[in-house]
């Protein structure tokens, strides 16, 4: 941990209310942000910037701190904390978004704690891409600047995720994004123009199926770990976020040997937030668990040499 770089974060804090196969569970703590720090303080210390309303509990805030976030930049305002609503269908692979609601998100403006401006990690996590341009405004000179979006801007705020995509070193995004984003439905050429448009590297996600990194080097495949038991896979994206960016952290440089480890790390982080509704998993995820789950998704691609 001593040798891990720190990371910023910014992006949601949330209530969720999710419809799941299970059943419904109201009044889960989610959003991005959480998701993402809660599982890149596995690998590096983190520190935060979000805005939590008045009715957001204290003890999550202090769990937070525990495992080494500094909660320093999670402004507290007057009003009703980011609200979300989802329905899963019973595949677990698609969801629907029942409601959103800004609440204090309406009227925030991060602002960076002077000790936050060098942190040489930054994700911007899922968050109006306007708030992810005013924090780029703020940092100097980041080492990886990793951003995350989602449908909902990329229909919503089209000119300010453009901006915000050319100042960017990797954007993650799943596939259905980036066929939304590219307007292109085959995910190579998908890829191609949203490379085109600004990040240096592109990964997008595809649920239990893993994930590609789109980079200097060309293509490369993270398998997803075949999991028994799915219960909630809210959060799985940003654990996934938290997981890569983690990972990079504990690397002297980000070269595209480190990155496709990230990738492998990411998946696995990303396994355990579906385990268990809301942050249930990823807030209590150990180092050595995440480990020991990388190991076996190497196995998955153990063949022996090819003979023919
Ligand atoms: P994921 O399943 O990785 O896409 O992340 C789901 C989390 O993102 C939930 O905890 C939500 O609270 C949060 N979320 C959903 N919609 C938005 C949005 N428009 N802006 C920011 N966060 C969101």
């Amino acid at each position: 941990m001593s040798t891990s770089s720190p990371i910023l974060i910014v992006g949601s804090m949330a209530f969720d209310d999710l419809d799941l196969p299970s059943g419904k569970a109201r009044d889960v703590v989610g959003g991005s942000a959480t998701y993402a720090a809660m599982t890149a303080s596995v690998f590096a210390p983190v520190r935060v910037v979000a805005v939590v309303g008045d009715d957001f509990p204290e003890h999550v805030l202090i769990a937070m701190q525990a495992r080494g976030i500094d909660t320093r930049g999670i402004e507290r305002a007057n009003g009703k904390t980011f609200r979300w609503a989802g329905r899963y269908d019973q595949d677990l692979v698609h969801r629907t978004t029942l409601d959103t609601q800004l609440n204090v998100f309406a009227d925030f403006r991060p602002r960076l704690p002077e000790s936050y401006r060098d942190t040489p990690f930054l994700l911007l996590g899922n968050i109006h891409p306007g708030l992810q341009l005013d924090v780029l405004e703020q940092v100097r000179s980041p080492r990886l600047v990793v951003a995350d979006t989602m449908n909902f801007w990329i229909t919503g705020e089209p000119t300010l995720l453009a901006s915000m995509l050319k100042r960017i070193d990797v954007l993650i995004v799943n596939d259905e994004e980036a066929r939304q984003l590219s307007g292109i439905h085959n995910i190579r050429r998908a890829a191609r123009d949203i490379l085109a448009r600004g990040p240096k590297r592109l990964v997008i996600k595809r649920g239990e199926h893993g994930a590609l990194l789109f980079d200097e080097e060309g293509v490369f495949a993270a398998h997803g770990f075949p999991l028994e038991d799915e219960v909630d896979p809210t959060g799985a994206g940003d654990s996934f976020a938290g997981g890569f960016l983690g990972y990079l952290a504990t690397q002297s440089d980000v070269t595209p040997l480190a990155l496709r480890r990230a990738m492998v790390h990411a998946t696995a982080t990303a396994s355990f937030c579906v385990e268990a509704v809301g942050t249930g998993k990823v807030g209590v995820l150990a180092r050595d668990e995440v480990s020991a789950r990388v190991a076996d998704i190497q196995k998955l691609y153990e063949f022996g040499a090819s003979t023919m």
